[in-house]
């Protein structure tokens, strides 16, 4: 792909009909587009976090339909002064959310105002606040139902306990009738909690708005049947991405498996550990240090981890012993994986000690290629980083059996 990467170019170049005339798709299609936003939007997340999220006119971006992009927080809006009603341009890159690159200010309507996040909470309507030293506002309410809906969301997401097919809103409803109130009680769940467990629906013709209705309808045997294998399968997980689940402030996917690591799968070993030992794991700092400590010492979260086991919930054995051969080295994946996800190549790389990074720099060790790397593979050239193909990283980590 042939791309114009100065901005101010890429505005004056302008739009063509469907995609930017800066960027020529070759091979490989544009990760940025322009759209307006239509709305701007708060959203509650699992921790409080009111996060300011564009609503955009749906606009293709390199393949995907983009209707959302995030703003990430004030001082982020305030710098690039997003407005509803602008032109804005937009860019996925890799796995993360769409976020708003700038505002092409020269189409800006007439009377459009600056925007601020609400003083109180969308969802509950409870202050919010803003320590004078932080970016991030949140909604001091623990029972806020945005932040418990949140809380199971995260824990049943890919990253975490993987249930496939437990949806928003039946995770909406299954809080709202009362029959999980903790995590643990997803384990609690009976086929006859699911199949009679009514969700809105929309019934009648799609194509126009006037024939739909709304309409309450049970989920039936055939979806209640699928869901409790999907959360029996979910039973056996890792160390890690039991750690991950549990939403523990500040452990992300990343330091779960360091944890992991640390204390060799072994539960107990986590749960016993004082803010001393936990900092002396190497990656591990005074604030997730006491994060962790806080969690663990809470009498109600020990209770739902116990739960937990008690329902079943197993934790495979840690794979330390199979090496630190790749420890110290930094790995940045590129491109499309043929015979993995990149989540996969990511835990394998730090399962035998490496660490997987987002960015190039001169410390990355590795960078692997697939079909369809851009700028990281020119990065790497320029730095000198090492490129291997996807083959090759399989034949180092030597795994080329469990894919
Ligand atoms: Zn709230």
């Amino acid at each position: 792909m042939v791309k114009v990467n100065d901005l101010g170019q890429q505005t004056r170049l302008g739009q063509r009909s469907r995609s930017p005339r800066w960027a020529i798709a070759g091979k490989f299609q544009a990760q940025q587009a322009t759209t307006i936003v239509e709305d701007i939007q708060a959203s509650v997340g699992r921790t409080g976090a009111l996060t300011p999220v564009a609503h955009l006119r749906p606009v293709n971006v390199g393949g995907v339909t983009v209707s959302r992009a995030t703003l990430h927080n004030q001082d982020e809006i305030d710098r690039k002064d997003v407005r509803v009603g602008d032109t804005v341009l937009v860019q996925r890159a890799g796995e993360v959310i769409p976020e708003v690159v700038q505002v092409i200010t020269e189409k800006r309507p007439p009377h459009a105002k600056p925007y601020h996040l609400p003083d109180t909470c969308p969802a509950c309507g409870h202050e919010v606040y803003r320590p004078p030293d932080e970016v991030v506002a949140r909604c001091l309410n623990l029972a806020c139902p945005a932040q418990v809906r949140g809380r199971f969301e995260h824990f049943i997401s890919k990253g975490a306990m993987n249930i496939d097919g437990l949806g928003e809103k039946i995770v909406e409803r299954l809080i709202a009738s009362g029959k999980i109130k903790t995590v643990a009680d997803l384990y609690r769940l009976t086929f006859d909690d699911l199949a009679t467990l009514e969700i809105e629906r929309t019934v009648g013709r799609m194509e126009t708005e006037a024939g739909q209705s709304k309409k309450m309808v049970a989920l039936g045997d055939k979806v209640a049947t699928k869901l409790l294998a999907a959360i029996d399968a979910s039973r056996q997980t890792t160390f890690a991405r039991f750690i991950y689940a549990l939403g523990i402030r500040n452990v992300g996917e990343h330091l779960a498996r360091v944890l992991e690591r640390a204390c060799q799968g072994d539960l107990e070993r986590l749960l016993a550990a004082d803010t001393e030992e936990l900092e002396a794991i190497h990656e591990v700092g005074a604030i997730v240090a006491e994060g962790l400590v806080r969690f663990t010492g809470n009498e109600s979260n020990r209770a739902v981890i116990r739960d937990l086991l008690a329902l079943g919930v197993q934790l495979e054995a840690v794979e330390a012993a199979v090496g630190a051969d790749l420890a110290g080295k930094t790995f940045v994946f590129t491109g499309n994986l043929e015979q993995m996800t990149r989540r996969e190549a990511r835990e394998l790389v730090e399962s035998r000690g490496g660490r997987a990074a987002s960015s190039i720099s001169s410390r990355t060790d590795y960078v692997v290629a697939g079909p369809g790397a851009g700028s990281k593979l020119a990065k790497a050239e320029e730095l000198g980083v090492e490129v291997i193909s996807e083959g090759e990283f399989l034949e180092m980590v030597g795994n080329t059996a469990s894919f």
